[in-house]
């Protein structure tokens, strides 16, 4: 990779404003008809299962795969016809930690802000690792930092340019929780200074601290917008039901028992559990009621309305995008 000057910032309002995007690998299309907009210094969460379409997409949000179909612009740029200039203005940090294990902190940065052509490299080096609090661990070698650790240099080696956007594909993978709290700060605080942010993440915690979210799955972008809009808007209808003064083990079978028995009933769209209760939902509020009544009463059982969850959606979402798919 040659030198680059450091780009002017860009910043338009709209950051990411795509279309129709799509792209095949060997005859199978992994990325279908998706189009979403980001406005400057919104975190956009980018949720999905496993090999549902984010790092495609993300790759060819900043011009590293070029789709088969649709059209857009990232920081106002073409994503077809100006992925070299798009390159220079993004901060992208992939799933796997791609510095210098054999370098230092130091070292890797100082290389990072030469490659970039950043005029005063060590200095801007320093200035970045004490914004992220790496200050102390300069002469470390990258390799043997942990997990969190790592994370974080990447981070830095990400913002050192001066990026306008940061693409962040599953940043936290394997990370520990503290890490990822601490993680979670830097990012706001990174957007309140006016970088907008796209990160991929499996964790519904981490969807929750986002401006606004999208879902995937097998390509396709089921559902958009804020947190509550996500939830008003998948008009899913949540009881929860625990077993009571049981012990834990005859609790169990009991709630196993049960989601067998309620995954057959018309009206229940989805039972899964979460801790000591089991989450039923439905779509249908009077069906999933008239589907729950013989049970209401039954001994042992506790049975509350309650709100539903982010995870509910998405679970719900999941399956039903599964059975379009067969
Ligand atoms: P995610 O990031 O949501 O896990 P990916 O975009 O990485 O999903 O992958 C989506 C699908 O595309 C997967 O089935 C993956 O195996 C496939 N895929 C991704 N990149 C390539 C490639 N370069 N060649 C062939 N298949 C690919």
């Amino acid at each position: 990779m040659r030198g680059v000057a450091p780009p002017a910032r860009i910043a338009p309002d709209v950051v990411i404003d795509v279309e129709g995007l799509s792209k095949s690998f060997g005859g199978h299309k992994v990325v279908d008809g998706l189009s979403m907009r980001v406005e400057r210094g919104q975190i956009y969460g980018f949720l999905g299962p496993n090999g549902s379409g984010k790092t495609t997409t993300i790759r060819m949000l900043c011009g590293l795969l070029t789709p088969d179909a649709g059209h857009g612009t990232c920081l106002g740029m073409d994503i077809r016809t100006e992925a070299r200039r798009i390159r220079a203005h993004v901060g992208y940090m992939t799933q796997r930690f791609s510095l210098y294990e054999d370098l230092t902190v130091e070292e890797n940065l100082h290389f990072v802000a030469r490659l970039y052509g950043v005029p005063q490299p060590e200095r801007v080096a320093q200035e970045t690792l004490e914004k992220l609090g790496l200050g102390g661990r300069g002469g470390q070698l990258a390799g043997s930092l942990s997990g969190g650790w790592k994370q974080r240099l990447a981070l830095c080696a990400c913002i050192l340019p001066g990026p306008d956007l940061l693409l962040l594909d599953e940043p936290t993978a394997g990370v520990d929780p503290k890490a990822r709290r601490e993680f979670w700060t830097q990012i706001h605080d990174l957007a309140a200074s006016g970088l907008t942010v796209l990160v991929s993440t499996h964790y519904m915690d981490e969807a929750e601290r986002c401006h606004e979210i999208a879902y995937i799955a097998y390509g396709k972008l089921l559902t958009r917008g804020t947190v509550q809009e996500v939830i008003s808007r998948s008009g899913l209808v949540t009881w929860t039901v625990t077993a009571q003064g049981m012990e834990s083990r005859v609790a169990g079978l009991a709630l196993a028992r049960l989601t067998r028995e309620l995954e057959l009933c018309e009206g229940v769209n989805m039972v899964a559990p979460f801790g000591t209760a089991l989450h039923v939902c439905g779509h249908d509020e009077a069906a999933l009621e008239a589907a729950i009544a013989p049970y209401r009463h039954a001994p042992g059982l506790l049975w509350k309305r309650a709100a539903s969850s982010l995870e509910d959606v998405f679970i719900d979402l999941m399956n039903r995008s599964r059975d379009n798919m067969q």
